[in-house]
């Protein structure tokens, strides 16, 4: 990617975030996250972005407003300066557009000023996203060639107001305004007075493109007061005109089967981050609680003298996704490849492993139809002839021998080597609970036996049991330890992989 890295020369990226949803971003700004030496990020950037900033980067919240630990825009631009001026790659984080009433342009005048090089990464902005996530077209052939963005800041009264309220009125298109909320009652009644229609129609898109979106519609005359009465709250746009007006059947991103609803996930860290982009794909709000952690075993001399010798093996199996990159994360620490598997053939537990091994650029022998180890088991035996075989299973020392015995019983040679092991991870908890007693939390979802007893070594049983809140396993032997532990199961996946999980919930929501 093409950052450019004058010696001793800085240079500032204004960076549009995106409306809210953080895989909104463009790609040319996240790969300038990725390279940044440090980001100065707004209120209204979503912090997951952070995520793609590279360990060393510097980070500064600058949120405006009130309150302590709030920055002025004159105590911004010196930051600016100062971290460009030193030779930093500096990336200026805005929510939505940068210059979309994002004072973007007075950054860029005044680096401009500095001598300071700039280059401006347009974002999606709010008004967009939100027309588009509530199924609002703001321009259509029929109804609407034209679109204005107004900022409601201005519309207090001001004497210096540049909103024309007359010819606002009058305007035969889509109107958009940002910053609105504080001011409703006033624009509402600006636009009436001007002649605009009461029944113009109107609508109010809260919190766009996230699991917490709301929607208002209403006449402009009802407007301001059904905002009150669903106790709408910033940062919200506001759509006025014919185009507010449209077909309720296109609110296509609200009625996905998870919208809006809060899951728990319980893997460790690095797999609750993977789960959770999959539950926002589905509209659905992702609560990440750690569990567990996986610790590598790959530094133990069992495992080291297994690599020397792996090209030996008819087969190795890869009885997790978590084995699998932890594996992989080993062989590029010792500089091999996957020329050290030979001609060994190689199976995976489920679709999830053999997708991982995938990004590795190998295809996998052998995937069961059924994601246990049971079944890998039971289908390899079936698919081949592993009579005097040697296989090896790489796996979690937590792991049940059931899938080792099978293959022996086949007359397989059987190596167990564990790759890795999964500690009790201890969270602070009581916000979850607190969240779990006030009937927030929509599911708990278990991917392994291990989060379950990580989960609940935490959380007392007795309050899931009597919450209204529903638990998914991923499987039978994961239903089986919370059956164990007295949990009610509401729902087992019936393929075992996350996707399987959150497919199995969306039918209990259809
Ligand atoms: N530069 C930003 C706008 C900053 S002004 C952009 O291009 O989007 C802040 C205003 O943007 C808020 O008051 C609200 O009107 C709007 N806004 C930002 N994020 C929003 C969101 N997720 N949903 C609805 N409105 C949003």
């Amino acid at each position: 990617m093409n950052v450019e890295r004058a010696k001793n020369k800085g240079k500032v990226y204004l960076v549009g975030a995106g409306p809210g949803r953080a895989d909104l971003i463009t790609v040319r700004g996240a790969e300038l996250l990725k390279a940044a030496d440090c980001v100065i990020c707004d209120k209204l950037a979503n912090p997951a972005l952070l995520n793609y900033a590279g360990p060393n980067a510097e980070i500064i919240h600058v949120p405006k407003r009130i309150g302590s630990g709030s920055f002025t825009q004159e105590e911004i631009n010196n930051l600016l300066i100062e971290k460009a001026s030193s030779g930093q790659t500096v990336v200026r984080l805005k929510g939505g557009d940068p210059c979309i009433f994002g004072r973007g342009a007075e950054e860029a005048a005044l680096l401009a000023k500095a001598g300071i090089d700039f280059e401006i990464v347009p974002g999606v902005t709010a008004a967009i996203a939100a027309a588009e996530y509530a199924g609002i077209m703001l321009t259509h052939r029929d109804y609407s060639s034209q679109v204005v963005f107004i900022t409601g800041q201005e519309a207090d009264n001001k004497a210096n107001s540049n909103i024309d309220w007359h010819l606002l009125a009058k305007f035969s298109g889509t109107i958009v305004f940002y910053m609105a909320m504080g001011n409703l009652d006033f624009i509402v009644e600006q636009l009436i007075k001007n002649g605009m229609e009461q029944e113009m129609p109107a609508a109010v898109i809260a919190d766009a493109t996230l699991p917490t979106q709301r929607t208002v519609r209403a006449s402009l005359r009802q407007l301001s007061d059904k905002c009150k009465q669903e106790k709408t709250e910033p940062p919200a746009i506001v759509v006025i005109g014919a185009a507010a007006d449209s077909d309720t059947k296109l609110n296509w991103f609200m009625k996905k089967p998870l919208f809006g609803r809060n899951i728990v996930v319980t893997r460790d860290r690095c797999g609750n981050a993977g789960f959770a982009a999959k539950i926002i794909h589905r509209g659905g709000n992702p609560i990440e609680f750690a569990t567990i952690g996986i610790k590598p075993l790959t530094q133990t001399s069992q495992f080291l003298q297994t690599l020397a010798k792996l090209a030996e093996y008819d087969w190795i199996i890869f009885t997790s996704a978590n084995g699998m990159t932890i594996f992989f994360d080993c062989l590029q620490s010792l500089q091999k490849d996957s020329r050290t598997f030979g001609s060994a053939k190689i199976a995976a537990i489920g679709s999830e492993t053999a997708a991982k091994l995938g990004e590795f650029g190998i295809k996998a022998d052998f995937v069961p139809t059924v994601f246990t180890g049971k079944e890998l088991g039971k289908q390899l035996i079936g698919f081949a002839n592993l009579q005097g075989r040697k296989a090896l299973l790489l796996r979690s020392q937590l792991a049940s021998d059931e899938l080792g015995e099978l293959l022996e019983q086949a007359g397989a040679k059987v190596d167990n080597v564990a790759i890795y092991t999964v500690v009790t991870e201890k969270t602070e908890c009581k916000w979850l609970t607190e969240m779990i007693s006030r009937g927030e939390i929509d599911w708990l979802t278990f991917a392994s036996p291990s989060s379950v007893k990580g989960f609940f070594a935490q959380i007392q049983s007795d309050l899931v049991n009597s919450s209204n809140v529903k638990v998914a396993s991923i499987g039978p032997v994961t239903s089986e330890q919370l059956k164990n532990l007295g949990i009610r199961v509401d729902v087992t996946a019936r393929e075992h992989t996350t996707d399987g999980l959150l497919g199995a919930i969306e039918r209990t929501h259809e």
